[in-house]
Formats: C-alpha cells, sequence, structure tokens
C-alpha cells in the first residue's frame, strides 16, 4: 500500500480525503490519504523527520506551510517557483524531495473545460492572494497579452507577479478585459450576497467569460452576473478536482514538461 496526506496545520475541514479516496478507487491505487497536522514551531524538524522515515509517497501541502515547505525540498518545479508555493510533494523511489504546484493545472484544466482562449488577449483578476497567482502564471504560459490584478490596496505603479495592479475605483473609468477571474473570498458561503463586482461593472468591462475561485456555493453571485450577461461561466471545482488529479498523476510517475 502507497501512503499519501496532507500537511498543514489545522485541517479538519479538508476535502482532500475524500477527494483522494474517489480518484484512487477510480484508479485502482492501493493507497491511503491522512492529515498531517503539524505546528509551526516544529514544521521544519518534523518535515526533515518524515522525509527520512520514507513512509510516505506523497504529500499535499496547504495554508500555511507552502512556502515553508520550499527550501527543505531537493527540487521545485519551475511552476512552483514561479507561483512561490508548492501545494504537491513526491517523494521519489532515489530518496529525492520534489515540489510542485498542481493548482496550476487546475486552472489549466478549468479553461479548457471552457475552452477559453486567452491567447493575445487581457485578463482581469480580483485579489491579490494566493489562487491569484496560480492563475496568473496559468493564464501567462497560456499567451494573454496582458493581466491586470484589481487589490483593495493598489497604488499606481505598482505591480504582483510583475502584472500591474489596478484598483477596484478604476475599474469604473474607462476598462476592457476579455476574462475576469474571481480570486477573491468574497461571494464564498455563507456570504452568498455578496460579490466582488457590480453587474453594472462587469457589463461595461466587456469580458466573455468568468471563472470563479470559490466552488461552495456552487454559483456565486459573480457567475450570476456572469451568466446574466450572456457570458461563460465557470466555478472552481474543475480547478479543485484537477489539482488533486494531477497530484496522483506525479506520485504515479508523471513528470510535467
Ligand atoms: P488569499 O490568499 O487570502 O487571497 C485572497 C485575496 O482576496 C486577498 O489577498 C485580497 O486581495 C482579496 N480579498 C480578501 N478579502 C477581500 C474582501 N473582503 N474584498 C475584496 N477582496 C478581498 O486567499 P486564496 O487562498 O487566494 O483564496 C481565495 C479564494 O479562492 C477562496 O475563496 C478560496 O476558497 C478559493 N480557492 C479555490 C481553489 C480551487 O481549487 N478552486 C484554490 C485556492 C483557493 P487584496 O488585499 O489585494 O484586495
Amino acid at each position: 500500500m502507497k501512503h499519501f496526506g496532507l500537511l498543514g496545520e489545522h485541517l479538519g475541514h479538508s476535502l482532500s480525503p475524500k477527494l483522494h479516496a474517489d480518484i484512487m478507487r477510480q484508479r485502482g491505487i492501493d493507497g491511503d490519504y491522512t492529515l498531517v497536522e503539524l505546528p509551526k514551531e516544529t514544521v521544519e524538524q518534523d518535515f526533515l523527520t518524515i522525509k527520512n522515515e520514507k513512509y510516505f509517497t506523497g504529500l499535499n501541502v496547504t495554508i500555511p506551510y507552502k512556502q515553508t515547505v520550499i527550501p527543505l525540498l531537493d527540487e521545485i518545479s519551475p511552476q512552483a517557483l514561479t507561483i512561490g508555493a508548492v501545494n504537491t510533494i513526491h517523494f521519489t523511489e532515489d530518496g529525492k524531495t520534489i515540489g510542485y504546484n498542481t493548482d496550476y493545472y487546475g486552472v489549466l484544466a478549468l479553461m479548457n473545460e471552457k475552452n477559453i482562449q486567452i491567447k493575445g488577449k487581457t485578463a482581469l483578476i480580483l485579489g491579490a492572494g494566493g489562487a491569484a497567482r496560480a492563475f496568473i502564471a496559468a493564464i501567462r504560459d497560456s499567451g494573454a497579452s496582458q493581466i491586470f490584478v484589481a487589490s483593495r490596496s493598489a497604488k499606481a505603479g505598482d505591480t504582483y507577479m510583475d502584472c500591474p495592479l489596478v484598483s477596484y475605483d478604476s475599474l469604473e473609468q474607462e476598462f476592457h478585459a476579455d476574462l475576469l477571474v474571481n480570486c477573491t473570498p468574497v461571494g464564498m458561503w455563507p456570504n452568498v450576497d455578496a460579490t466582488p463586482l457590480s453587474r453594472e461593472i462587469m457589463r461595461r468591462l466587456g469580458a466573455v467569460a468568468a471563472l470563479d475561485a470559490i466552488y461552495n456555493p456552487e454559483e456565486t453571485l459573480f457567475l450570476k452576473d456572469a451568466k446574466a450577461l450572456g457570458m461563460i461561466a465557470a466555478n472552481g471545482l474543475t480547478m479543485l478536482w484537477e489539482q488533486a488529479v494531477k497530484a496522483q498523476d506525479i506520485w504515479a510517475g508523471w513528470k510535467p514538461e
């Protein structure tokens, strides 16, 4: 039997054990998936102990350790380096630890599923946080000509992963984007009546597609408004599922380019 798990601090509400159990069942993998809660004070030492024990084939990593593990690993994939966060670790048979970011592949799968062609187009990401970093990397690698990031604290000339930061006020003036992505928690259950952009501003931005990193509720007000405006709309469920699928691919020996 192979052993997988999730490394984090407080993991009580994680969906990962269920996702990985489903994938392993579908693939006929004889494995288990456990929650590994480590305190901040000892996480570095505990991680090295885990590495030396050679028990796990793979671990996912969540908040607050997605950056913490980076200097502890032998290799980091180019995508994880760009994003600045590791959410998947492969403990290889030759004793190495390799860090990946599979949220990146989750974003690619989400865009692919909805046939969103961003090459040469403009994207506007809402919120300069962790999810935004995976979207920026995947959208940039997909050939977007321009990516803007809306942030509540944007000041003139600021950038986020080399993308210009824009204020929400500036979106009320003349601004265009082909793709809108909500990477804020605004609209997440239970605050389902909240949305990061008014329908009127969304209409004026003139986008053809809207993606929401949120998956609970299935349809946020942001996505309802997008649909009402005739836009392609999709929630973050495919991204969530696909990041887990890609982690299993990596643990089974698949190597990203
Ligand atoms: P995060 O690192 O905390 O970043 C969220 C960003 O949203 C913040 O940095 C902030 O940016 C902005 N924000 C926060 N509160 C806001 C508010 N009240 N109004 C406007 N903007 C606000 O969180 P995250 O990890 O990126 O997660 C963001 C969302 O994506 C969550 O709903 C999470 O569940 C979801 N998510 C989904 C997946 C998936 O697989 N589908 C993966 C990761 C995350 P500024 O301060 O710059 O405005």
